[in-house]
């Protein structure tokens, strides 16, 4: 499928219709300039004690709600806009803090397979319902494939 094709069906990230999570889009949720400087804890720990820009530390609940006020913000200022969609980067990103290892190995009562599916899909499902309480007829879509 080509962008044209996301074009003329309304799937891009900016359509106000149905959005197609593109890889990458998690950006959207914790936009840099806005959280890198003062929350650095917000964004993935990777193995080197250093901060990953590109994805968010699914297990840190102050990033949550602020990942969840982004899509608050976007429904309030465009009530036209029936979806939130977001999708991490096409590589396997993993969260290293305590926490997301913790959900990654099966600490969050998942399978744990050494994949970022627990601690992604628990954090998807959290953003969820909080969002849910303000706009229950709104969707929020993401992808399932690898590593997540
Ligand atoms: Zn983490």
């Amino acid at each position: 499928m080509t962008s044209q094709y996301f074009y003329c069906n309304g799937m891009l990230p900016e359509s106000r219709f149905l959005q197609f999570p593109v890889d990458d889009s998690t950006k959207r949720l914790m936009h840099k300039e806005k959280y890198w400087q003062l929350h650095p804890e917000y964004y993935a720990l990777n193995a080197d004690g250093t901060r990953n820009d590109g994805f968010i530390c699914m297990s840190n609940e102050d990033a949550l709600q602020a990942a969840t006020n982004e899509v608050l913000e976007l429904f309030k200022t465009r009530p036209d806009s029936f979806s939130f969609a977001f999708s991490p980067p096409d590589e396997p990103v993993l969260c290293n803090c305590p926490q997301c290892t913790k959900a990654t190995n099966g600490g969050f009562e998942g399978e744990g397979w050494g994949q970022a599916s627990d601690p992604y899909f628990t954090f998807v499902f959290k953003l969820t319902s909080k969002v849910a309480v303000s706009y229950p007829d709104r969707w929020i879509i993401t992808l399932a494939y690898y590593n997540r």
